[in-house]
């Protein structure tokens, strides 16, 4: 039987598509067509649709909000499987939150504040989901998933279901051991100190104001597209370089935030990949520094 028909015995119909535009799931809003797309709605049927893959030896790309990926023109060959419909939140007991890997962690910061937890505070501006959010450890205003992290629940490379604690995820700056070992988050538990709402809620609005003066919010983006090099910030190298408001075709290094690029409309993949090779390379030039991607650049 075709992977196509197999996933959509199982998911049912209207959960796995064919040849999906990746650029209505991401961002950027760019990216050509995933051959099969598939929206399991629990984790047995995520763990179906991993095992399904890996036992065809079918390739397969795990998408959370699409929020960190630039997804090629040609798109992505394979089933890429959505974390989307996997969006429960609940409160295992006075201190802990646990959250379905396609919760947004804007919705889980709310649900924290909702709850007087405090911690979560910095996640609320983060568009992307908590899966997404664990495998980047992405983090803001001094404040990283690592530092909330209790236990996830993953598929293993034997597509076991098992609890990964916060040592054997061995956070990085915008790292962990996802990727390398191969997990698929299903679900993340976070401990949370209890705090005053009003606390929680003013540190939050702050953090918000902040973005708003700060970031490119009203265009499409994957948020910060370097990684902050050692000794330095990406926007100011890329300012310092002259690069401000720089465009190829309809991608552009942001006017507000050099260190975002952004879609200003119809932007193609291939525009926003020559803009990163043009920026990496004048910063090297005017300033011996090499800026890696924050930004995951996936399909052909
Ligand atoms: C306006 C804007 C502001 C941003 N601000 C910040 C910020 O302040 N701090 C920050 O750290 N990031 C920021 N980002 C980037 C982005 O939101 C984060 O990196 C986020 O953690 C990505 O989550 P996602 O669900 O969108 O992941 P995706 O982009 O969908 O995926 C990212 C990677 O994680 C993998 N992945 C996703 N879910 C799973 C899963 N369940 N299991 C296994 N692998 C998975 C994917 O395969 C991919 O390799 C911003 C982005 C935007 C657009």
């Amino acid at each position: 039987m075709e992977m196509f028909e197999i996933l959509q015995q199982r998911l049912g119909a209207g959960h796995v598509l064919l040849r999906e535009p990746m650029k209505n799931h991401t961002t950027f809003k760019v990216g050509g067509p995933a051959d099969i797309f598939a929206i399991p709605r629990n984790v047995d049927e995520l763990t179906f649709a991993i095992q399904a893959c890996r036992n065809a030896d079918f390739p397969y790309f795990v998408l959370g909000n699409g929020s960190n990926l630039l997804v090629r023109d040609g798109g992505i060959r394979g089933v890429v499987i959505s974390t989307a419909a996997l969006c429960e939140i609940c409160l295992p007991d006075d201190h802990k939150i646990y959250a379905q890997a396609g919760a947004m962690m804007p919705d889980v910061s709310k649900f924290a504040l909702a709850h007087g937890l405090c911690g979560l505070e910095f996640a609320e501006g983060i568009p992307g989901s908590i899966g997404g959010g664990v495998v980047m450890n992405a983090g803001a205003y001094g404040g990283e998933i690592k530092d909330v992290f209790c236990t996830a629940q993953v598929i293993d490379k034997n597509c076991r279901l098992i609890d990964i604690d916060l040592q054997s995820m061995d956070f990085a700056y915008r790292k962990s051991a996802a990727a390398a070992q191969g997990y698929i988050v299903c679900g993340v538990t976070m401990r949370l100190d209890k705090g005053s709402a009003a606390d929680i809620a003013a540190k939050m609005a702050d953090f918000r104001a902040r973005r708003r003066d700060k970031q490119p919010l009203t265009m499409p983006s994957a948020g910060s597209t370097f990684k902050r090099p050692p000794g330095h910030f990406a926007g100011k190298l890329i300012m310092d370089a002259g690069l401000r408001g720089f465009a190829i075709g309809r991608a552009a290094v942001s006017e507000k935030h050099c260190g975002f690029i952004v879609n200003k409309g119809d932007a193609v993949a291939a525009d926003i990949l020559s803009l990163i090779d043009h920026v990496q390379s004048v910063v090297m030039e005017k300033f011996g520094v090499m800026l890696e991607t924050e930004v995951k650049i996936v399909g052909e």
